[in-house]
């Protein structure tokens, strides 16, 4: 799938918008969350636009263990890894997908509850 105007990832891939990354592969770009919900929170995405987790299985599987295998590979760099840490496909509005380019969320750097809200 191609860029799509309005999405604000697919701006910051294109470098119209700002954003603190923290990684960049030929295929995934790791930047911190703007808002921030622990010391580590990091949003890994394709540089293709797919809506959803769901839409990149469908697409191209060995995307999302790209984003995973990012994902392990930052937390190691943060020092979250042994502690332990999370990652979150949010898929869909009622799971929370608020921005509708796929992102696998990194979190770490504290004590999560379970379950979630
Ligand atoms: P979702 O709720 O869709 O799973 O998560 C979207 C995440 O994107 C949220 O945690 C939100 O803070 C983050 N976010 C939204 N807009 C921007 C932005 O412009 N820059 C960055 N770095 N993060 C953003």
């Amino acid at each position: 799938m191609t860029e799509t105007a309005d999405c604000v990832f697919c701006k910051i891939v294109a470098g119209e918008m700002t954003a603190t990354t923290v990684s960049e592969t030929e295929r995934t770009l790791g930047f911190r969350d703007i808002n921030p919900q622990a010391p580590t929170h990091v949003l890994i995405i394709p540089k293709t636009h797919y809506a959803t987790a769901a839409d990149t299985a469908a697409a191209d599987n060995g995307l999302l263990d790209e984003l995973v295998s990012e994902a392990h590979r930052i937390a190691e760099e943060d020092g979250v890894a042994d502690a332990g840490y999370r990652l979150v496909l949010n898929t869909g509005t009622e799971a929370g997908q608020t921005v509708h380019h796929v992102h696998c969320h990194l979190i770490g750097g504290r004590p999560l509850s379970w379950p979630p809200g």
